[in-house]
């Protein structure tokens, strides 16, 4: 590749998406028609992070050859830390790296155990056959407790997602299975020897005190951790201000990315997503090399 190719990105008005899924895990579209989605809309540079799982990627970066538009190989690692579930992405990764293949084949083994587990406290509770039901509408690799909730909706237990959050599937509830994921540390080295860059996922989604966010942004970053998802779909606008401000203070940098599990999802759409504030330093700020793959392959 030609020096003079590399587009400088600093100030570009490239459209970044880094958080997506597909049916691979808990999306519903084909990473083919997530891609194809996703530049239609405007997006530019779109990270596929399925949960745990890296199979979609082969097929998102071939539709992304097709349209032009970029897609970063990324995964979202499900984290236990004192107890809480965390969510880490992984940008940039090798998704052929063993060490990280038998992390996350690890997660997937202990997702399936969840899955049945599940199954089996809703039948205490009267309601048949959800582990056969939320594997059937799993079209990937992964059962997530959203095949759980569709799977609640579709039989009428309850009238949507969030009340089959609600009622059965959030912590303390009937269905929910306390998480035996990653280690923060071991989620974070399996992204940084695969090459990648980890960035903690929404922070504002989990219920943590100010004291407890610090120590755990602090270990993030001890242990490899570079950037935090500033800019999220599932974040208030206050949100977004307030994690700017926690990126530039750590020094961490800001990531973004609509959280698009398809278009049934109410909260946010592709190509929607408002820019970094002012001050933050973006996750994307050295990828010309990635983005120019799509760019080259169309050359
Ligand atoms: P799991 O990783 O299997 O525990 O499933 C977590 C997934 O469930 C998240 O990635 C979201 O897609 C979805 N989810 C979690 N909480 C809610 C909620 N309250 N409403 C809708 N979807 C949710
Ligand atoms: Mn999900
Ligand atoms: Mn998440
Ligand atoms: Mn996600």
């Amino acid at each position: 590749m030609r020096i003079s190719n590399i587009v400088p990105d600093s100030g570009h008005a490239k459209r970044y998406d880094l958080h997506s899924h597909s049916l691979f895990s808990d999306g519903t579209l084909t990473p083919s028609e997530l891609v194809r989605r996703a530049h239609a809309a405007g997006v530019e540079v779109l990270a596929l992070t399925d949960h745990d799982v890296t199979d979609g990627l082969d097929e998102a970066q071939t539709a992304a050859g097709q349209c032009g538009i970029s897609v970063i190989a990324g995964v979202e690692i499900s984290v236990t830390w004192k107890n809480q579930t965390l969510h880490i992405v992984g940008l940039n990764i090798d998704p052929d790296h063993s060490g990280l293949q038998q992390g996350l084949a690890r997660l997937r083994k202990f997702r399936e155990w969840r899955a049945e587990e599940i199954g089996r406290r809703l039948e205490k509770k009267k309601i048949d056959g959800a582990y056969a039901g939320a594997a059937r509408l799993a079209k990937g690799t992964i059962i997530a407790r959203t095949h759980f909730a569709r799977f609640l909706v579709e039989q009428g237990y309850v009238r949507g997602f969030s009340q089959a959050f609600r009622q059965f599937l959030s912590r303390g509830k009937p269905g929910f299975v306390p998480g035996q994921w990653a280690t923060l540390e071991e989620a974070v080295q399996w992204i940084v020897t695969a090459g990648g860059q980890a960035a903690v996922a929404h922070p504002a989604r989990y219920k943590l005190s100010a004291g407890k966010m610090h120590q755990m942004l602090s270990e993030f970053h001890d242990c490899g951790g570079e950037a935090i998802e500033v800019v999220s779909g599932s974040h208030t606008p206050e949100a977004n201000l307030h994690f700017a401000g926690i990126s530039r203070e750590y020094k961490f940098l800001a990531s973004a990315g609509s959280d698009y599990h398809g278009p049934e999802q109410t909260w946010m759409d592709l190509g929607k997503l408002p820019s970094l504030p002012e001050g933050c330093t973006p996750v994307w700020r050295d990828w010309t090399q990635y983005e120019n793959t799509a760019r080259q392959a169309l050359a």
